[in-house]
């Protein structure tokens, strides 16, 4: 008999992962599936559990099997169209709520939001803010869209590549996780890489393409006194440090994420000085 215990015993995965198959077709959670492992699984949810066991065992990240992923305690949902959220970005977020939640009005924009995850999250954490997210790809727009109606947030999407479509008007705060990644770099052939969408990994370059030109335009659309934070590669610290200050911002610093990388850099636009 095919039980929850078999099932997951026999799936060749991770147990983790095996469980959260599992859980996720049956609807169920962990502490039921430990209680019930002798119960019988019915052969709808037994053919749909192997057929994910099998994209799985092929490689094919989990959030795309699943169709979600937690980001920030909220859960997005996740298309091969949209880069899956990764736990390095919530300390761009992060840096995005400190900066904005004590203001009684606070414009912020995400450039290349895919998912959404970025913009979705600020918009939740900080309700008074007035967010704005781009992406020059329609179909993660799609998914972002339906990510900020599900989790209940009101975020203002346009299509555009870069700054050429984003309205004449001026944020306290534009952020980005653009594509960063070394055209050659060898993870992306691997890993959960090999199924994401290219165009959000890489520029095709040498990884710093899209930094720059967020960082060129940038001082046209921030107020005086705003702030630009990217997130970035692990060896791009320096040079992005070096961007913002050619490109006049001021207090440019970097902050490292829970591996102790160098992850963000930001800098403040100060039209006075
Ligand atoms: N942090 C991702 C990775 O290295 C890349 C995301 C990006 O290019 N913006 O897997």
């Amino acid at each position: 008999m095919d039980t929850v215990r078999s099932v997951i015993a026999h799936s060749g995965l991770p147990l983790l992962e095996a469980r959260m198959i599992v859980g996720h077709v049956l609807e169920v959670s962990r502490a039921w599936m430990i209680a019930h492992d002798s119960d019988a699984i019915p052969a709808d949810g037994l053919l749909k559990i192997q057929a994910m066991f099998k994209r799985r065992l092929a490689g094919e990240p989990m959030a795309y099997i699943l169709g979600q992923r937690e980001f920030m305690g909220l859960v997005f949902k996740t298309t091969p169209s949209v880069l899956i959220p990764r736990p390095d970005t919530e300390l761009l977020v992060e840096t995005a709520i400190d900066l904005v939640q004590n203001r009684a009005v606070a414009t912020v924009l995400d450039m290349g939001t895919g998912s959404g995850a970025i913009a979705v999250a600020i918009a939740h954490y900080c309700p008074q803010a007035k967010v704005m997210a781009s992406d020059k790809s329609a179909e993660a727009l799609a998914v972002a869209r339906e990510n900020a109606r599900d989790l209940g947030v009101q975020v203002d999407f346009v299509e555009s590549d870069w700054y050429e479509q984003i309205p004449s008007c001026k944020f306290y705060l534009i952020v980005s996780n653009p594509p960063y990644i070394h055209h050659a770099d060898a993870h992306l052939a691997q890993g959960d890489l090999r199924f994401e969408p290219p165009q959000a990994l890489t520029d095709f370059s040498d990884g710093l393409a899209a930094l720059r030109v967020i960082i060129a335009g940038a001082g046209g659309f921030l107020l005086d006194g705003g702030w630009l934070w990217l997130e970035h590669g692990w060896d791009q610290a320096e040079s992005v440090r070096e961007l913002l200050m050619k490109s006049g911002f001021v207090k440019v610093e970097s902050r490292k994420d829970l591996s102790g990388i160098e992850r963000i850099s930001g800098g403040q636009w100060l039209i006075s000085e």
